[in-house]
């Protein structure tokens, strides 16, 4: 239900003066699509609220006129969250960037929701700590937004995701109410876990407008290595071999033959022959106890067919294979005119089979399928590459085949990008109706009108 003209300039009168807004036709465009390639809906108007009373009033203003809004991070979701299908009011956190404490004794800090999550990782990295879920948009996303999908990264193999690191978290919901949920120290559990629910909500229950988040101590040693495989098959056999020795990487990352034909010479130049690299990264105290994790990792990889297994010499050459790594996404765009990233998630005993079906399923339907990504958890990057409207029809059967498939092999549809817009249709093919009614009760209670990034998640 799109709001009318004098619905929103109602909205306008009742904020001017009091939050930043804009409503240029540049401003809306750039508003109006996120990383997820999958639809143009510009708001119209967009507000920069730069605390949590103006958070508040902006949600009471649009209550108040029964005119949708969405709140939007740093617009590098691949879901599309962050669009405002509706059109309305797009509410930008990016302006609430404010790091408002860090400490070392309780291992916890502070944080507004547009902080950026690389900025923070310095941030808490320069006082000898570590916050570990390491989305590979780090330069780009928010804290805020890594709350909402839930984000993870190469490193939630052995660390987690990132709502095993939210203790706290002040919230405006849909309402403009602020509630606090959680707490600040490391354990309790009165009453719901509300954190655990707001944590992935998918900008759909309300928004973060400070965030408090659990430290570790910074590992003293980091150590990366690269691994050349002929083929894909055999890369994913050794992840899988890996993990089945009881060995625990900080990150296993996975790149098939597309992707490492797409960053090939980009900074990195890969050994002639090489059909598919894994890079393993392990992390600790003692530097033995590392070298004789890597020299058990390099032994299994060798035994799976690898053809060399390269280590980083020193952090500089750690950057390079973490560049490459991260410029993966960008550099597969740049192959076709159009991509679609899936975020599928497998259980670990799965993964070879479900990249050779994803490949099968591509090679089927005439279409390039570049996958890559955290395999050591089993959430695989499945991107489909192609040029044009006239090849839509044969992507949009491959995406179905290839979910349905995931929920066959025990995965699921998205292990973190979340729902949003570009999976809702697929949601009950993991879900059941009852789950899906109970969770649109769970909506409907904290946003009885619905005006909250209305269209999203559910089918
Ligand atoms: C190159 C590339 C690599 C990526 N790699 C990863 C990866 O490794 N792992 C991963 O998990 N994701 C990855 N992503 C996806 C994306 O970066 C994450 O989903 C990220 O968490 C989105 O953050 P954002 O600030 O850009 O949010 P946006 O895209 O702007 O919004 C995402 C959702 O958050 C909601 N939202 C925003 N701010 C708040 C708030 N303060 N409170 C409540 N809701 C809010 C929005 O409504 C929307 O639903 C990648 C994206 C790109 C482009």
């Amino acid at each position: 239900m799109r709001a009318g003209p004098a619905q929103l300039e109602a909205v306008r009168r009742a904020l001017e003066g009091q939050v930043a807004l804009k409503a240029d036709p540049g401003t809306l465009a750039v508003y109006g699509h996120d990383e997820s390639d999958t639809i143009d809906a510009p708001p119209e108007l967009v507000a920069f609220p730069e605390n949590t009373a103006q958070v508040q009033a902006v949600f009471r203003a649009c209550v108040a006129n029964r005119v949708p809004y969405t709140p939007v991070g740093a617009r590098s979701g691949k879901s599309g969250g962050s669009i405002s299908l509706e059109g309305g009011v797009a509410v930008s956190l990016e302006k609430m960037t404010a790091i408002r404490s860090i400490s070392p004794e309780d291992l916890t800090a502070v944080v507004e929701p547009g902080v950026i999550t690389g900025d923070f990782m310095k941030a808490v990295e320069a006082k000898g700590l570590f916050y570990p879920p390491d989305p590979n948009s780090l330069a780009m996303c928010t804290l805020g937004g890594n709350i909402a999908e839930n984000a993870g990264g190469p490193r939630a193999l052995k660390y987690g995701v990132t709502r095993d690191y939210v203790l706290g978290l002040e919230w405006v919901l849909p309402s403009g109410e602020v509630v606090r949920v959680g707490r600040q120290t490391i354990k309790g559990v009165a009453g719901y876990d509300l954190t655990g629910l707001f944590v992935g909500s998918e900008g759909t229950l309300g928004v973060a407008t400070e965030i408090t988040l659990q430290l570790v101590p910074l590992p003293r040693k980091v150590m990366t290595a690269l691994a050349i495989f002929k083929d894909v098959h055999q890369a994913a056999r050794a992840v899988s071999a890996v993990l089945a020795q009881g060995l625990v990487p900080r990150a296993l990352e996975l790149l098939d033959e597309v992707s490492v034909r797409a960053v090939d010479g980009k900074g990195f130049t890969f050994p002639a022959g090489t059909g598919s690299a894994v890079i393993a990264e392990v992390d600790g105290a003692l530097e033995e106890a590392l070298v004789a994790e890597l020299s058990q990792m390099d032994e299994v990889f060798r035994t799976q067919g690898a053809l060399e297994v390269l280590l980083a010499q020193d952090d500089g050459q750690r950057e390079k294979l973490w560049a490459v790594r991260r410029g993966v996404s960008t550099a597969l765009r740049a192959m076709k005119k159009h991509k679609i990233s899936e975020d599928v998630c497998v259980p670990r005993s799965r993964i070879p089979e479900a990249i050779a079906r994803y490949k099968a399923l591509g090679a089927e339907l005439g279409l390039t399928v570049a996958t890559y990504g955290h395999a050591g958890d089993g959430n695989l990057h499945a991107n489909i590459l192609y040029e044009g409207p006239h090849e839509r029809p044969r992507v949009d059967q491959a995406l179905e085949r290839m979910m349905r498939l995931t929920v066959e092999l025990g995965g699921t549809i998205t292990g973190e990008h979340g729902v949003g817009y570009a999976k809702r249709s697929f949601l009950a093919f993991e879900q059941s109706p009852g789950l899906i009614a109970l969770q649109r009760q769970l909506k409907a209670a904290i946003d009885p009108l619905g005006l909250m990034n209305p269209g999203k998640i559910f089918p």
